[in-house]
């Protein structure tokens, strides 16, 4: 059999370049053909053909294609479990048929020409629990495709997933009306209250800025000068957009990565659409000025979009919206530059995208005030990991203060102080030399943290979003203990790719250098729910498909995860892989077989990844306790996650106020369980940390190192008062302080001696 080496690594390499392939094809259609293309070249295959799923027909429509009929694309449709095709997206399983036409699911469409094909290879392709579509590729010869074709395509799919689903969604787009409008008042102010979403102090000069957003859907009557503009003035403001897109997308990539790639791959695929750009030119060609015509299309978009059930299309109304904003505003001010909000302002607007705080941050915004109207938990993630401070009020009256007014933002308190008179200026000046002494407290911090008597102690941080990395290490963190990989995937409207995620784990571990960093898998649910998923509606989320039963439910989003964390780990020696909320040995032994097929599979298709990673769990459930010699020789470390533990050990919720006061770390069953795990971790020779809170909270402190803790994972910013703590202590004393909270039985005796110990003087 004549057959050429197919090169499955530069497939996926070529496919990594994704950007390149959205960004250099004229239009969606020729995205999605030039991806036929080059997997059809790399694979060997006769054909290779995308079929997309549509929502609104529940039918799968043949998109792109190479080797199949080119009149087909748009006419073959099939429904789910119908055909070949229709069966691989219905069991959601790839599908390798040596002989086609002999195939009991086989389906001969006469548009397509395909009766000379026997082997037949379909991966579907899926965001998370999103149908997206199927990809196949054809051969004449019967069993042509190997099973490393199948791991090949598979990789190709779920790398493609995302880029395609944008595809999808640009066509099945139909066209509607809608308008709307919005405007302002003016009075004196001198403070204002408002809610913190992003901690901060700032004084400087107001800017109220203008969303493009608001002034395109309220001007949608043609003003007089729009009339001046002309098709060509048009196209050089879409030329405009493209390029400053771009710009922005390679400053933030660095800056933001979790969510720099959702951002601007939405608006680029929209640019993509021809229906969105060829509309507006039509328009433009029938008479209706530029301005009209960008605003039309645009809010026919929007209405659409918003109008979606789901939460992932009601956002991409967002992306129209602030992309057509900054068409309008490139066509508008075309010989002025881009208005600029002006540096080091404080920044008062009525809505804000994602990308605008973005924007804004490139500014060098000193804080953004937010009225009126909710928030996303997008924006103020963002503005916290962008240090921006960030307030919210519902006070309008903001909207019409004359730019250049002097602000203070105390958005640690969530206060403004408009046209501030000079003693609130020195309040703020002193919390600005206080701020001074915090940076020399980074100077102080000691490369080693020892008790007073000499002990080791090591600390790590946790980290959330890569922008807390700098200032982990600025505190001489040791590693990251616990890394939350939840943020890549809540700060965005799906499921993140294998890609995505591969490219802010890799940047962890970089920038970590040799220092270990724990990542923890997902730990979707309880209270992180992803607004995506369609697994949020249940009567107890705590207890329900939630961390590691959701990924192990979730195979091909755990896979994915996985794959990008052990390939973002290769030629490192620090990586740790940890699995949350594990309840049996049984669940720690499925997730870590998961692993080993993930190593098996990137084995077969030639990639590099770590194949040693430590492989660790959060001990955060009472099951565990009765078995935890067990798991001390299953699982090569623990992290004690005592947020959990103390909530299902007390069954007590820990993000209800109301019964704040039955989440007891000093419950006597919490405190003698936590040295029991100690011990097993001890016997079976394995490091036990804890990166639970309990963990920075200086009266627990003393009784986490007496029990025999010597490692302890917490914020990065309470990373110096924990040291401070640990070098003030005898690790003598610490013991005798364990040993007696061991004996009591009772809440109020372990308060008792936790008081005494921490205030010796009361
Ligand atoms: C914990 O439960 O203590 C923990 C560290 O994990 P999280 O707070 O992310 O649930
Ligand atoms: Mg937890």
């Amino acid at each position: 059999m004549k057959r050429k080496n197919r090169d499955h690594l530069s497939l996926l390499c070529d496919i990594g370049e994704l950007a390149d392939l959205l960004t250099g094809s004229e239009n969606i259609f020729t995205f999605l053909q030039r991806t036929v293309e080059m997997v059809s070249r790399h694979l060997d295959a006769n054909v290779c053909s995308i079929y997309l799923y549509e929502q609104k027909s529940k039918e799968l429509v043949l998109a792109a294609t190479v080797g199949l009929n080119p009149q087909a694309v748009g006419k073959i449709r099939m429904k789910l479990g119908e055909g070949l095709v229709g069966t691989t997206l219905k069991t959601r399983k790839p599908l390798s048929v040596a002989k086609a036409s002999a195939d009991s699911h086989y389906k001969y469409f006469k548009e397509a020409d395909e009766d000379r094909f026997e082997s037949f290879l379909a991966v579907p392709i899926q965001r998370g629990e999103e149908k997206i579509g199927v990809i196949v590729v054809q051969h004449e010869e019967e069993s042509f495709f190997l099973t490393s074709d199948i791991n090949a395509l598979r990789a190709s799919a779920s790398q493609l997933a995302g880029s395609i689903e944008g595809a999808r969604l640009m066509m099945e787009l139909d066209m509607g009306n809608g308008k709307e409008n919005g405007l302002q008042e003016r009075v004196d102010l001198k403070l204002v209250k408002g809610e913190t979403a992003s901690g901060g102090y700032a004084l400087a000069p107001i800017v109220v800025y203008k969303k493009t957003q608001g002034y395109l859907l309220s001007d949608s009557a043609a003003r007089e000068d729009d009339a001046r503009y002309t098709l060509a003035d048009f196209r050089d403001a879409v030329e405009m957009t493209t390029r400053q897109l771009k710009e922005m997308e390679t400053g933030f990539v660095e800056r933001l990565p979790e969510s720099a790639s959702l951002i601007f791959t939405a608006h680029f695929m929209i640019l993509k659409d021809p229906s969105f750009i060829n509309k507006m030119v039509d328009l433009i060609n029938n008479s209706m000025s530029p301005p009209d015509a960008i605003r039309s299309v645009v809010n026919k978009y929007i209405r659409i979009f918003s109008s979606s059930p789901h939460a992932y299309m009601q956002e991409k109304a967002n992306d129209v919206e602030d992309l057509g904003g900054r068409i309008l505003r490139n066509l508008i001010q075309k010989n002025s530059k881009e208005p600029s909000i002006g540096q080091k302002r404080i920044v008062i607007s009525k809505e804000l995208f994602p990308s605008d705080v973005m924007k804004l941050a490139s500014d060098e915004v000193q804080a953004i005030i937010l009225v009126g109207g909710g928030i996303t938990s997008h924006i103020s993630i963002l503005a916290r990991s962008l240090n921006i401070p960030l307030v919210i009020t519902d006070n309008k009256e903001l909207l019409s203060l004359p730019g250049g007014t002097m602000a203070i933002v105390d958005a640690d308190v969530g206060n403004i102080y408009i046209d501030p008179s000079r003693d609130v200026i020195k309040t703020h000046e002193d919390r600005q030399k206080t701020k001074k002494t915090a940076r020399a407290i980074k100077n102080e911090m000691l490369n080693e943290t020892l008790t007073l008597d000499g002990e080791k102690v090591s600390l790590f941080a946790n980290i959330n979003l890569l922008s807390e990395v700098p200032l982990a290490l600025d505190l001489k963190a040791e590693g990251v203990g616990l890394y939350r990989t939840e943020f890549p995937f809540l700060v965005r409207s799906n499921f993140p790719t294998e890609e995505e995620q591969y490219v802010v784990y890799r940047r962890l571990l970089d920038h970590m250098d040799n220092r270990p960093v724990t990542i923890r898998t997902l730990d979707a649910g309880g209270d992180k729910i992803l607004a995506y998923s369609e697994i949020t509606d249940e009567d107890n989320p705590a207890l329900g498909l939630r961390s590691i039963r959701f990924s192990l439910k979730m195979k091909e989003v755990f896979g994915q995860q996985i794959r990008a964390i052990l390939r973002a780990g290769s030629g490192k020696k620090n990586l740790r892989i940890m699995f949350p909320m594990i309840s049996s040995i049984d669940e720690f032994n499925q997730a870590r077989k998961v692993v080993e097929e993930c190593m098996e599979a990137m084995d077969e298709e030639a990639l590099e990844f770590n194949r040693n990673p430590e492989i660790g769990m959060m001990v955060e459930l009472p099951s565990v306790m009765e078995t935890l010699d067990e798991f001390a020789l299953a699982a090569d470390f623990f992290s004690i996650g005592t947020n959990d533990f103390v909530q299902y050990m007390l069954a007590v919720d820990r993000g209800n106020k109301r019964v704040a006061e039955y989440f007891c770390p000093n419950h006597p069953s919490v405190l003698r369980s936590l040295y029991k795990i100690a011990l097993a971790g001890q016997k079976a020779g394995i490091d036990v940390s804890v990166c639970g809170e309990m963990a920075h909270e200086s009266e627990y402190i003393p009784f986490l190192l007496g029990i025999g803790i010597r490692s302890l994972s917490v914020n990065a910013k309470d990373l110096p008062a924990v040291q401070k703590r640990i070098t003030g202590l005898s690790m003598v004393d610490a013991q005798a302080h364990a040993k007696s909270l061991l004996k009591e039985v009772t809440l109020a005796g372990t308060r008792k001696i936790l008081d005494t110990f921490n205030n010796p003087s009361e």
